[in-house]
């Protein structure tokens, strides 16, 4: 057995992993003796032994790079050369593997270098404890904000964000779902707030169209998020409480917005001031009316 001893700094466990599995290929092709044909390489982590000897893009790439250099002159040198990969469970009571992790405990010395990965994990874990304290305060995270403390888990700087799974493929669907979760969209109570100019009322006759209106009590939308009336009635007298008091989920929100295409958009807005104004000039049978019916009373029923 050979022992070596080398730094990589702090680094996370997989940068480490990559570190020894290069230098000892290095180790090992340095000074073979020519009768040997093969050399089996043994580690407990999967992801390190997948990627030592693809060299593709992502994090360590280097020590790929370097690995697939120190074996490829001994590889090329003879058709008979293999190189075998074997993955050991760590602890798991494999002595040789307790051999290295023992040794590898005694050889740890702290230095001041600082791995890519390792600095770019330390850069998200400060960003992310600053985010989570501001969702807190309500000055960051807005009144009207749907999003609950509890949400902060949807959030995420990578593809595992739940707005960008549940509606990255589509810039107009996510608009909507941001626009509505953060109550910054389209309707009549937005409109009365920053005083813009058209009509405030619902389609349905209510006297100001605000989020609540539309997602407790408007009947003109598909709403598989609202529970029967009997249900309704009986959460009242209940422990749950009144339903127009539940906080109201994303994901809920997420299929409601889904289900019923035109509502909260601008195109609603200016269909519904089209419609009242077709109206009042008597015209019942224009394009606007009949649009209106098509994307709230017709498409509710054809639905149920
Ligand atoms: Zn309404």
């Amino acid at each position: 057995v050979r022992r070596g001893h080398f730094g990589c700094g702090k680094a996370t466990p997989y940068d480490a992993e990559m570190a020894a599995l290069a230098r000892g290929l290095n180790e090992v092709v340095r000074d073979l003796p020519g009768s040997v044909t093969d050399i089996h390489v043994f580690a407990d982590n999967q992801a390190a032994l997948l990627s030592i000897l693809a060299a593709g893009q992502g994090p360590a790439q280097g020590l790929s790079v370097a690995a697939c250099q120190s074996v490829r002159p001994w590889l090329t040198a003879s058709p008979a050369h293999h190189v075998h990969v074997w993955w050991c469970p760590g602890h798991r009571g494999v002595y040789w593997n307790g051999v290295v992790d023992k040794a590898a405990g005694l050889g740890a010395e702290l230095l001041d270098e600082v791995s890519f990965a390792y600095a770019r994990q330390c850069i998200t874990a400060d960003a992310y404890k600053v985010w989570r304290a501001d969702i807190h305060r309500l000055p960051y995270r807005g009144r009207n904000n749907l999003m609950q403390v509890s949400d902060f888990e949807r959030c995420k700087h990578t593809s595992a964000n739940w707005f960008l799974r549940t509606a990255g493929r589509s810039t107009t669907y996510m608009a909507r779902l941001i626009r509505f979760a953060s109550g910054h969209f389209p309707h009549g109570a937005f409109r009365e707030r920053f005083n813009f100019e058209g009509n405030r009322r619902c389609w349905c006759g209510a006297d100001v169209e605000t989020r609540d209106h539309i997602w407790f009590d408007c009947d003109l939308w598909i709403k598989k998020h609202k529970p029967p009336d009997a249900e309704i009635e009986r959460m009242r007298w209940g422990e749950r409480g009144d339903w127009r008091e539940t906080p109201i989920a994303l994901d809920d929100v997420a299929e409601f917005l889904r289900l019923n295409p035109i509502v909260g958009t601008f195109t609603w807005l200016e269909l519904v001031d089209q419609a009242l104004g077709d109206r009042a000039r008597g015209e019942d049978d224009s394009l606007a009316l009949l649009k209106v019916d098509l994307h709230t009373v017709r498409r509710k029923a054809a639905y149920e």
